[in-house]
């Protein structure tokens, strides 16, 4: 299973919000329209129903077509109910009002299942975590990733600064918060720089092609060049005090 770090997943989400609607990232900070995302943008159709008597499972996402049990709450009894792949099925509670904020990010977190995990599940015929599985079947390990990308869709880095500096004054500058952010922008440059020696032993020695060699050195040489931009200013910044 592949695993993501948060910068992964932090990109990740504002690439598909970026794809969405650009405007978003830079407007004043408003609600992500999760729901038009999943069903407008990404196709998925959106079904409505108790999954489960207890009502704790919240959401479902199917990859593949499946005969999917639900809770008949007429009946008194677990029915099934045929879903086809790219359907995200709700619990119908969450369309309670008052229940917005889970309903929200259970689209948020079904679509993260969409988006990161459909290798791990299409062809298995079998849906994502929950619904089918009992509690402890489900991979913590896809759940993390579903929820941390959740909470970077509803919530890119960028706008919720802006909400909190709209409220918040903006922390001034300070000769030891400057002196400290250029002391670790340095070390993330040296740490950079050491890493093309380590790949460049790698291709002397063989392990690595000229071409991967180059092409790893271009990447790591950009980020180089942001930090180091990112250094002068700072720089500049600390002068002005
Ligand atoms: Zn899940």
């Amino acid at each position: 299973m592949k695993s993501y770090d948060r910068p992964t997943l932090a990109a990740i989400a504002r690439n598909v919000i970026k794809k969405y609607d650009p405007y978003l990232l830079y407007c004043e900070p408003c609600a992500v329209p999760i729901e038009k995302i999943t069903e407008q943008f990404y196709g998925l159709d959106v079904e409505y129903c108790h999954l489960r008597k207890n009502g704790l499972v919240l959401g479902c996402t199917i990859f593949d077509n499946t005969l999917l049990p639900i809770w008949d709450a007429d009946e008194c009894q677990y029915g099934v109910m045929r879903v086809n792949g790219g359907t995200i099925v709700i619990e119908a509670s969450l369309l309670d009002e008052r229940k917005q904020g889970r309903l929200r990010f259970t689209f948020a977190h079904e679509l993260a299942h969409w988006l990161l995990h459909k290798e791990l599940y299409v062809g298995e015929g079998i849906a994502a975590a929950s619904a089918i599985k009992t509690s402890l079947e489900v991979n913590p390990v896809v759940e993390r990733q579903a929820d941390v990308l959740a909470s970077y869709l509803l919530m890119p880095k960028n706008q919720v600064k802006r909400a909190f500096y709209a409220i918040h004054d903006k922390p001034k500058d300070t000769k030891k918060t400057l002196e400290g952010r250029i002391m670790a922008e340095r070390k993330a440059v040296k740490t950079l720089e050491n890493s093309i020696t380590k790949i460049f032993t790698s291709m002397v020695s063989g392990d690595m092609s000229t071409d991967a060699f180059l092409g790893k050195k271009g990447v790591i040489n950009t980020s180089i060049g942001r930090k180091n931009a990112i250094i002068k200013k700072l720089e500049t910044r600390l002068a002005a005090l």
